[in-house]
């Protein structure tokens, strides 16, 4: 698959994804909240850009959406420091952190790596980026998720625990960064199920409406 941004174009590298970075979301999951990002990854094959079918993975138990604020690198970077993060953000959109959550409490409980919760073939929906210019606050970007809808979901990237340019710096320190890394930043409170037939919308006024048909 191949990204836009503005006129740009490139390959999806690594798609990272932060854990727990909205209090309410970590205390809906009886989670603590966490000292430090809570980092997986899922590969860039598991990307949906919009327009493409959402198939919900089936016999696996609930598979419940995770609506996130989705950053784009532009520009390579190693050991970024925060007051540099946001120059090397190319882009940003709304993406659906797909999760099958019995199988990811299974995995929880048994001190298990959560890949198989996470990771599977069209797990990470993404909508269409949008170029990032500087001037805006990405620390004040509100969203809405609806299912056939109902709203699900509704935060501001405000509530994030670790706000984005720690988030890369973090991770510039463990991974050199490169154009094409997809970062989902975590999800605020009301994640839920998703069956076949529903009609899900994320949707953001500094950002845009997606939407996709879950088969
Ligand atoms: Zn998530």
């Amino acid at each position: 698959m191949q990204l836009n941004v503005g006129m740009n174009q490139f390959d999806p590298a690594r798609v990272f994804c932060i854990g727990r970075n909205y209090a309410e979301h970590a205390k809906e999951m009886h989670a603590p909240k966490p000292a430090e990002p809570v980092v997986f990854m899922k590969p860039a094959t598991s990307l949906v850009a919009e327009g493409q079918p959402l198939v919900l993975p089936q016999g696996r138990g609930s598979v419940h959406h995770e609506m996130e604020l989705v950053v784009a690198i532009g520009r390579e970077g190693r050991d970024i420091p925060q007051h540099k993060a946001l120059g090397h953000v190319a882009g940003v959109t709304l993406g659906i952190d797909l999760t099958l959550r019995d199988l990811q409490s299974r995995l929880k409980q048994a001190g298990q790596p959560w890949e198989l919760s996470k990771s599977f073939d069209g797990s990470a929906v993404i909508g269409k980026l949008v170029p990032w210019s500087m001037q805006s606050d990405i620390q004040n970007i509100s969203m809405r998720c609806t299912v056939n809808g109902t709203l699900r979901q509704q935060g501001n990237t405000r509530e994030m625990l670790f706000p984005v340019v720690e988030i890369i710096s973090f991770l510039s320190r463990h991974w050199r960064l490169l154009p094409g890394d997809l970062i989902y930043t975590g999800t605020p409170a009301g994640v839920g199920p998703l069956v076949p037939g529903d009609r899900i919308g994320i949707e953001s006024t500094e950002i845009g409406r997606f939407q996709w048909e879950c088969r």
